[in-house]
């Protein structure tokens, strides 16, 4: 009797192989594959026609170490080296600009600010506590009933998120990585070795498969056959309006609620404002409610005194946290060749450097970076195993 025959797994000669494929070209995406690039072939794939046209196109650009929780902030100082020093010809001017952030609240939210002055100063040294008539002495429309007091953050700056993603985007196609837009990953199998995905652009091949599909990564998890992290995108509402008229505002600070309920900050002769909301919602091509407008003109206007007569421009985008709001990196505990590049919540675009460094650190076998260990960042408080550990 001849022998059964054995199942092989051939490699697939109908789909073009890499090393790596990234699904997602948003900030994540880009930024892992920029520092991925150098070292292995990396192909891209994005189900848009433009990379940034999701959460990445829709932020509010800014670089704040005080924001977020203690991994946050330490991403997000480890990063600052590569945005004040980025590498030769990555852009062609600073990404970051002066711009200060103020974290403003009322007689009942001092205990809050005292809080928030003393966590945020161990790792800033610039932050500090000031009283009302200085906070309103930096932006006067401050109203004198609403404010008691503020943490300012001089060293807050200003992102231009176009030009720092452009140029991850760039600097990966000199090292030879490719970016492949309307690839939308329908289908994802694995066989010897190596992940398989169908796109709407072809059928590509790679052993490693990151996942940095921003609100979908959960969705694209579960293709790959994975439990997923618990993903839950929020949407955020922002506005544009005229500042008043003679008003010198181009300077101020973002001015944010210590509590986080609403937010303002010059942006291109405008203010932008936000009432930071954060509503679950699907992944979708997320859109403003009028609701969520509504509130951020009622809030901004009642600590502050800004006429808000017409609104130029409205926006919403997606904000994605796993349970403890810190963002994810590492490979999927069951699922063979499945990196995560996650949950990067309202930190995304601040936090890419270092982020990006970490994917690719990890993907190749390697530690976290140590600049970034020195500062507290350890594998255990990204990796998704961390996320299945608390569910259990
Ligand atoms: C109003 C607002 C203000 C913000 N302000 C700041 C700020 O000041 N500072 C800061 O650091 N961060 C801020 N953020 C957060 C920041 O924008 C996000 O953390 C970051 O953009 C997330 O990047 P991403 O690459 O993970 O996601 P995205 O930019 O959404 O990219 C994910 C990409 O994956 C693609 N994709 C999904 N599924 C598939 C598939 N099956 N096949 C192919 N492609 C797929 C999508 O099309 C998308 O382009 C803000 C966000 C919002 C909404």
């Amino acid at each position: 009797m001849s022998p059964c025959p054995k199942l092989i797994a051939m490699p697939d000669a109908s789909a073009t192989a890499y090393d790596a494929i990234i699904v997602g070209a948003g900030i994540a995406g880009a930024s892992a594959a920029y520092f991925l690039a150098p070292e292995r072939r990396v192909l891209v794939l994005e189900r848009e026609s433009q990379p940034g046209y999701h959460s990445t196109g829709r932020s509010a650009a800014l670089f704040s170490e005080a924001y977020g929780n203690a991994a946050i902030r330490a991403l997000t100082t480890g990063g600052k080296p590569f945005f004040q020093n980025p590498p030769a010809g990555f852009v062609e001017r600073p990404v970051l600009s002066p711009r200060g952030a103020m974290f403003v609240g009322r007689a009942d939210q001092t205990a809050l600010l005292d809080r928030t002055a003393a966590e945020a100063s161990r790792l800033v040294p610039g932050i500090r506590r000031i009283d009302g008539a200085a906070a309103r002495a930096i932006v006067p429309v401050l109203r004198a009933g609403y404010l008691a007091g503020a943490v300012l953050e001089p060293d807050a700056m200003d992102i231009d998120v176009h030009a720092l993603h452009q140029g991850y985007l760039k600097g990966m196609r000199a090292a030879g990585g490719e970016l492949r837009l309307d690839a939308e990953v329908r289908e994802l199998a694995r066989s010897g070795g190596s992940w398989r995905a169908v796109t709407s652009a072809g059928t590509f091949a790679a052993p490693i498969l990151i996942n940095a599909a921003g609100a979908w990564a959960d969705e694209l998890g579960r293709r790959a056959g994975a439990a997923g992290i618990g993903l839950s995108p929020k949407r955020r509402t922002a506005i544009l309006f005229d500042p008043p008229a003679g008003s010198d505002s181009a300077g101020w600070p973002l001015v944010v609620d210590v509590a986080e309920s609403f937010y303002f900050k010059p942006d291109a002769g405008k203010l932008l404002g936000s009432p930071a909301d954060e509503t679950p919602i699907a992944p979708c091509d997320v859109q403003p409610e009028e609701l969520d407008v509504a509130l951020a003109v009622e809030r901004i206007q009642q600590a502050a005194d800004l006429p808000i007569a017409r609104i130029t421009h409205r926006w919403a985008g997606l904000r994605s946290f796993v349970a403890d709001k810190t963002l994810v990196a590492g490979f999927d505990r069951e699922v063979a060749g499945l990196f995560w590049l996650a949950g990067q919540g309202g930190y995304g675009i601040q936090t890419s450097p270092a982020m990006g460094r970490i994917a690719a650190a990890l993907v190749l076998g390697r530690t976290i970076p140590a600049d970034l260990a020195r500062l507290g960042v350890s594998q255990a408080m990204l990796s998704p195993v961390r996320l299945a550990a608390a569910k259990a």
